[in-house]
C-alpha cells in the first residue's frame, strides 16, 4: 500500500513539473509572438508613412529621421548626437570628408549637419553624403568675402566656420523642439581626428561636457584641470591664454540640446576676440564649476586637432573628381 502511495506521489510531482514547465513555455511563446506582431506593426506603420510622405506633408527632416528609424539606424531611447561641420572646397576636401563620413558610420544615433562654405550646395558634397548611409542635413552658408582668410594670411587672422556653425544652430532651433527632442550638440570640424570613444562619452552629458584635445595650441594636448577632491574643473592646461573663461578648443566640448534650444541668442560672432569664440559661446550657458569632466576625468585623449598638409600639385588630370 505504502509503495503504491509513494509511486502515486512521484507521479503527481512529475505531473506538476511537466504542467509548470509547459505553461511557462506556452507563455513564453505567446509573449514572443506578441513582440513579433508589434514589431511588424511598427515596421508596417513606418512603411505606410514613408509611402505617403507627400500626402502627410512630412518635412525633409521628419522623413529622413523616419527612414533611419525604419532601417533601425536610430534608436529612440538614446539621445541623438547632432554634429555641426563647416566645410569648404580645397584639394583635400573629398579625402577629409571620406575619412570622416566612414568613421561616423560607426557612431550610433548620429545626425550630421554639414554646412558648406559656399553659396549653394556642391555636387561633390551632395554625392558624398548620398553615398554615406548617414542621417544628415546638408546646408550651405558662405562666409562674407571680407571675413574670409586669404591664401597668404596666417590662420589666426580670421575666424573660421562662424557662418556655418551659426547656420547649423539655426537649423536645430527651427527643426527641433525643447523637451521633445533629446540630444547632444557637437562642433565637429572636417579636418580633426575623432575616436568613436568620444561619441560614447558625449552621451553622458547633462549640460556641458569637456575633455582633452590632442595636438593643439602648440602643446601635445590641452586639457581642463580637475580638482581631485571635488572632481570639478578648476582651470585649464593650455599653451595659450589659460586665463580665458573657458580655455577649451571647439573640439573639446559638447552641449546638451536643451541648452541650445532654450538660449536662442547664443551663437558665434566675428566680433569676438581672436581665439575667444569657444569661451564666449560657452559663457552663454554655464559657469566653469558646472562643467562635466569626461574621458576618464579628462585623462584620456579621444580627439586630435589634426590638419592635413596642403598638397603641392603640379598638374591636373582632366575628368577626375579627386
Ligand atoms: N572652414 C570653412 N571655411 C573656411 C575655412 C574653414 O568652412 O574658409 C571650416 C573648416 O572646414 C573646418 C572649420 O571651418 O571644419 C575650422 O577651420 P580650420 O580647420 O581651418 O580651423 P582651425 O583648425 O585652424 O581652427
Ligand atoms: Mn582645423
Amino acid at each position: 500500500m505504502d509503495n503504491i502511495n509513494a509511486f502515486d506521489m512521484r507521479l503527481r510531482r512529475k505531473y506538476i513539473v511537466v504542467v509548470v514547465f509547459s505553461s511557462a513555455f506556452a507563455l513564453f511563446v505567446i509573449w514572443k509572438l506578441y513582440q513579433i506582431q508589434t514589431d511588424m506593426k511598427d515596421l508596417y506603420c513606418a512603411k505606410v508613412l514613408i509611402q505617403n510622405k507627400e500626402l502627410l506633408h512630412l518635412s525633409h527632416y521628419q522623413l529622413t529621421l523616419l527612414e533611419h528609424m525604419y532601417k533601425e539606424n536610430i534608436n529612440r531611447s538614446l539621445p541623438i548626437i547632432y554634429a555641426i561641420t563647416p566645410t569648404y572646397y580645397r584639394l583635400v576636401q573629398k579625402a577629409e570628408l571620406t575619412r570622416l563620413s566612414q568613421v561616423l558610420r560607426l557612431v550610433e544615433n548620429f545626425h550630421w549637419i554639414i554646412v558648406e562654405d559656399s553659396d549653394t550646395k556642391t555636387d561633390l558634397v551632395t554625392g558624398l553624403l548620398n553615398e554615406s548611409h548617414l542621417l544628415y542635413t546638408h546646408l550651405a552658408a558662405k562666409t562674407p568675402p571680407f571675413e574670409k582668410l586669404k591664401d597668404k594670411d596666417p590662420r589666426w587672422k580670421k575666424h573660421r566656420g562662424v557662418e556655418q556653425r551659426n547656420t547649423g544652430l539655426k537649423w536645430l532651433r527651427e527643426n527641433l523642439e525643447l523637451n521633445k527632442d533629446r540630444g547632444i550638440v557637437y562642433f565637429l570640424d572636417d579636418d580633426n581626428t575623432y575616436s568613436v570613444k568620444l561619441f560614447e562619452e558625449m552621451r553622458k552629458i547633462k549640460k556641458v561636457g569637456v575633455w582633452p584635445v590632442g595636438l593643439v595650441g602648440g602643446f601635445n594636448a590641452e586639457a581642463p584641470e580637475i580638482d581631485p577632491k571635488t572632481g570639478k574643473v578648476i582651470g585649464y592646461k593650455t599653451g595659450w591664454r589659460s586665463d580665458r573663461p573657458f580655455a577649451i578648443d571647439m573640439a573639446g566640448f559638447g552641449i546638451n540640446l536643451d541648452l541650445i534650444l532654450s538660449k536662442h541668442d547664443a551663437q558665434f560672432s566675428y566680433k569676438m576676440a581672436k581665439g575667444f569664440q569657444e569661451s564666449e559661446f560657452l559663457s552663454y550657458f554655464i559657469t566653469k564649476d558646472e562643467l562635466e569632466p569626461l574621458a576618464d576625468n579628462c585623462t584620456k585623449v579621444y580627439v586630435w586637432h589634426t590638419r592635413t598638409e596642403t598638397p603641392s600639385v603640379k598638374g591636373y588630370i582632366p575628368g577626375l573628381e579627386v
